[in-house]
């Protein structure tokens, strides 16, 4: 398998530290509002990158952080007179709701930064200690760039640049230089009843070191691949290395990989100029998630991808053609034991790995299901695909959809259910996948409300009229 490192800014041969686990690391949400598509771009390219690992054979250790603590967050939650907790956890129910709807496959462990602030002040303490931090007359500590010669390595900046005295911004005086960033806050009015004691005084610790304080209280102080947005590259993921690697004097992360935005019109998708979507607004307008996350793998990762309801239009279409090869392999495979492969069939899941394997195609990959898909329509238009074969590759597909995580099996034929029922029992099969009961059970109730009966067997969901 091969990736593509932003540190080396080349295409490598992935090879994990621990050789059948890989271990991970993903900047997760600042849950002070509702994720929109563009982070969700980020969140379903590293769900492709946890589910080609697996793929590829490697068990898989996937850490997400959940940044409950910022300016945003302690603001707003202070308009709204909540404490902290209880604000923040409105927005992760969401994000987690979210994508669950997106099909993203849980991560191993969903740390809250609020949970490790004194792991965080360790680290902070150690950089003290080196010489590498110190603490400004507001209680506030910030990390010495000039003393860390390797900073900028990552983003490839020119530390000198930095360093060079250039005039530091008027509400940050109490920094040495403008480079230097903030490993802790000292707490002011604003922070109300939101602070930590440390040896150096009261405050909250910045953004950068959460990620370093939980990636390696769970992944260990070196690990194998760090994830984000292009946007995270500088400085965030820049500081978090000086910071880790300061501290702990080791290498911090083999492969770091970034995907490009998610763009509106050519500009990104962002909130702060308003020209986003969130996922239910999308869902609201009738659209599914499997047909939002179609589009956002519709483009490799490290390309920029712009977002349109003609793409979403285009995945609607594309997947009810897999719908319905899906259903006409399943009519023709019904309680069929597999049997071999047709010789196009194994060519299209060679096509399909050598793409997904090569720095995470996914428009390759999925090429090469369209072109199983128009083999097979052929096959079975010529009466030349067995029932075994039909079987088979009903069981090949399985496999590609681990990967891909778009393909619904086990739709029924021949009775004529509504699309929203049909909707719902499509979001529940994948709630079931996801193991998440408590939205199985709350769509199974809303099915019921419309009249409907589900019910859940080997071949799949059962729909039937409710008498
Ligand atoms: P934030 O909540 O702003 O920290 O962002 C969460 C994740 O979404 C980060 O990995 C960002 O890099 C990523 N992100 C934000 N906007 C976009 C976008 N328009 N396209 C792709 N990724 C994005
Ligand atoms: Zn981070």
């Amino acid at each position: 398998m091969k990736v593509y490192n932003t540190l080396t800014r080349s295409k490598e041969e992935f090879k994990p530290l621990q050789p059948d686990n890989v271990r991970f690391y993903t900047c997760g949400p600042t849950v002070y509002n509702f994720a929109h598509i563009g982070n969700f771009r980020a969140y379903v390219f590293e769900d492709i990158l946890r589910r080609t690992l697996r793929h590829a054979g490697y068990n898989v250790t996937q850490v997400m952080n959940l940044t409950d603590v910022d300016d945003k967050t302690i603001r707003m939650a202070n308009e709204e007179k909540v404490p902290l907790k209880t604000f923040t956890q409105t927005y992760i129910d969401a994000f987690f709701k979210d994508a669950a709807a997106l099909n993203i496959e849980p991560a191993e462990v969903y740390p809250a930064a609020t949970d490790h602030v004194p792991e965080m002040i360790t680290i902070i303490q150690s950089l003290l200690d080196k010489g590498l931090a110190y603490t400004a007359d507001d209680g506030s500590v910030y990390f010495k760039v000039a003393a860390w010669p390797a900073y900028g390595r990552l983003a490839r900046i020119d530390r000198s640049e930095l360093v060079s005295g250039a005039r530091v911004a008027q509400d940050e005086y109490a920094k040495e230089h403008v480079g230097d960033f903030a490993l802790w806050k000292g707490w002011d009015d604003a922070d109300g009843d939101v602070f930590w004691d440390a040896p150096w005084g009261r405050g909250r610790p910045g953004w950068h070191i959460e990620c370093s304080a939980m990636s390696t209280k769970y992944l260990g102080n070196t690990f194998d691949i760090h994830t984000g947005g292009i946007d995270n590259l500088f400085p965030h993921h820049e500081n978090e290395i000086a910071q880790t690697e300061g501290a702990t004097g080791e290498e911090f992360v083999r492969y770091w990989m970034h995907c490009a935005h998610l763009q509106v019109n050519g500009t990104k998708m962002s909130k702060s100029l308003g020209n986003f979507y969130t996922l239910r607004d999308l869902i609201e307008q009738g659209w599914q998630g499997r047909e939002i996350r179609y589009v956002l793998i519709g483009g490799q990762y490290r390309q920029p991808l712009n977002f349109t309801f003609a793409a979403l239009e285009a995945a609607r279409a594309a997947l009810i053609r897999v719908d319905s090869f899906v259903d006409r392999l399943n009519e023709l495979a019904a309680n069929v034991v597999p049997g071999l492969l047709p010789l196009w069939a194994e060519e299209g899941s060679a096509a399909f790995d050598a793409a997904i394997f090569d720095d995470l195609n996914t428009p390759e990959a999925l090429a090469a299901l369209y072109g199983i898909i128009a083999k097979g329509n052929n096959a079975m238009q010529e009466g030349k695909l067995a029932a075994p074969e039909a079987a088979a590759v009903l069981d090949l597909l399985r496999r590609l959809d681990k990967v891909l995580g778009v393909i619904f099996f086990g739709r029924q034929t021949g009775v004529d259910i509504p699309a929203e029922v049909q909707q719902m029992a499509d979001d529940r099969a994948l709630a079931r996948q996801n193991k998440n009961w408590g939205e199985s059970d709350r769509l199974r109730d809303a099915i019921a409300a419309a009249g409907w009966e589900i019910r859940d067997s080997k071949e799949g969901q059962k729909l039937t009229p409710r008498s």
